[in-house]
């Protein structure tokens, strides 16, 4: 049974999709003015062991991500505010470059990204700037429902129309009033009301991505964008709707207004799920602040991204996980220690080509309660550490769990091999001894031998072409 923590409702609920076996699951996408930094990356880590969990499960996922390719305003101390500048324009103007050249390169980088922490790829990828009529479409209704106003060109949606707005945030709306979360706009009529479409205004004359819309020129807001692409995929109604938690206040909230507003359907999301920020010791992640650090920057730093994904799992993905070189150097040891483990047991074990899930074992069992427990992953890893350490189970019936357990882990297990050890003339030496007292059935000294060879760092694999050595 899966149990995922529903933030709204603030408990862990039994999930259940709303059709069969079919779960439909949208993750907030990028925005791609820059590389993804570390941070955003542990939000996709986790929602990927979310689609690898519900696969494992026996779930169908249909699973779509956006591309934020225009709409999202900057400015760090406004939150999600719908003053700034359009991150996108910004970067483009400063690099020299079209939006669209920024877009693409920044696209491509984060899928890159993906790639290497073996992130799963959605179903269907989608840029914000190819759905422009589905958002103009949306809008549309919901104008025609009542819940819109025009103020200085712009479409606001109007949050005081919609009664459940702080379903989600449980900020009350006259809390927000006196807030700070949003900068006061003066063409709003409450605080928390936000732009469903910006018209070309004199402020943004030169706003280089525009299109034609019933209430002129101009963009979509980053919001309504969410909420046009999952649906045209999802339905108007869909099970999983997922991101960072700092999208809860503003993005989500006023996707689920906006949404429910068309619809009509309630609630138009059954499971959201939000996971929490990789924080750095003192200050957040920011590039304002000069510590931005991407995956690029670790594998400069002598890290693969698998230990950048091994690092992830030692937290629980709704607890704050606190970044720094020392910790990641710790996650870096662990887990390339587990990998020589994997590797002995590989050398002990011929190789599985199909594993099957057991039944009734016990370590499957706890693997299994572990992330059905809200992805608890620092349980799941205890469990492949007691699966690992244990003496009684044969080398081929571990290997099995293990690539059982690695559906979800994703380290692919598979590939692990240690890559072969040129030969120094000392270990070209002790090497051949071995092979001789091995010739002369002298099994004593042949396993002396193997233990000083161990001692420095290698095990010698027996292979059709002769004994080889691998690095510990
Ligand atoms: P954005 O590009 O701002 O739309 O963010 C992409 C994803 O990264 C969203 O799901 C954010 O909630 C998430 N995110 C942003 N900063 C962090 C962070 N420091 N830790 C974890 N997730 C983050
Ligand atoms: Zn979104």
């Amino acid at each position: 049974m899966l149990n995922l923590f529903n933030t709204l409702s603030r408990e862990k609920q039994k999930f259940k999709p709303i059709k069969d076996n079919q779960v439909g699951f949208y993750a907030c996408g990028l925005t791609v003015y820059d590389y993804a930094h570390i941070g955003n990356l542990r939000t996709y880590i986790f929602e990927d062991v979310l689609k690898r969990v519900l696969l494992f499960n026996g779930y169908k996922v249909k699973h779509i991500m956006n591309i934020t390719d225009v709409g999202h305003l900057s400015g760090e101390n406004l939150g999600d505010a719908d003053q700034g500048e359009d991150k996108v324009e910004k970067a483009a103007r400063k690099a020299g470059k079209s939006p669209k050249e920024i877009t693409d390169f920044y696209t491509d980088a984060f899928k890159k990204d993906l790639t290497d922490l073996h992130i799963l790829f959605p179903d269907i990828w989608c840029p914000a700037t190819e759905h422009v009529n589905d958002m103009i479409q949306l809008i549309k209704k919901i104008e025609e429902n009542g819940y819109t106003y025009i103020s200085g060109g712009n479409v606001y949606f109007d949050t005081a129309k919609f009664e459940t707005y702080s379903e989600l945030s449980k900020i009350k709306l006259d809390e927000l009033k006196h807030g700070a979360r949003v900068e006061v706009d003066k063409n709003k009529r409450n605080p928390s009301d936000f732009v469903l479409w910006f018209t070309v205004s004199e402020k943004f004359k030169d706003h280089l991505q525009q299109w034609d819309s019933p209430w002129g020129m101009g963009w979509p807001g980053w919001h309504i964008e969410c909420s046009a692409m999952s649906s045209k995929y999802l339905g108007e109604q869909f099970d999983i709707h997922t991101g960072g938690e700092d999208h809860i206040n503003v993005h989500h909230t006023n996707e689920i207004a906006q949404s429910e507003a068309a619809f009509g359907k309630k609630p138009w999301v059954r499971f959201w799920l939000h996971g929490a920020f990789l924080v750095l010791e003192k200050e957040k992640m920011s590039k304002s602040l000069g510590n931005f650090i991407t995956l690029t920057t670790l594998k400069e730093k002598g890290f693969t991204p698998m230990h950048y994904r091994y690092f992830c799992f030692t937290a629980h993905y709704r607890k704050p996980l606190v970044f720094s070189m020392e910790a990641l150097e710790g996650a870096k040891q662990s887990f390339e220690i587990l990998k020589s483990k994997i590797i002995q047991i590989k050398m002990d074990a011929p190789e599985i080509h199909a594993p099957v899930v057991p039944e009734n074992d016990s370590f499957y069992t706890s693997f299994l309660e572990a992330v059905n427990d809200d992805l608890n992953m620092p349980r799941a890893l205890a469990v492949v550490y007691d699966l690992i350490k244990n003496t009684e189970i044969k080398p081929k019936d571990k290997l099995n769990l293990l690539y059982v357990f690695d559906k979800i882990l994703g380290f692919n297990f598979r590939e692990f091999t240690e890559e072969e050890v040129e030969l120094t003339e000392e270990l070209k030496e002790l090497l051949q001894k071995r092979e001789e007292a091995r010739r002369n059935k002298d099994f004593k000294t042949a396993d002396e031998l193997r233990e000083i060879l161990k001692k420095k760092g290698f095990v010698i694999e027996d292979t059709a072409s002769g004994p080889k050595l691998r690095r510990i």
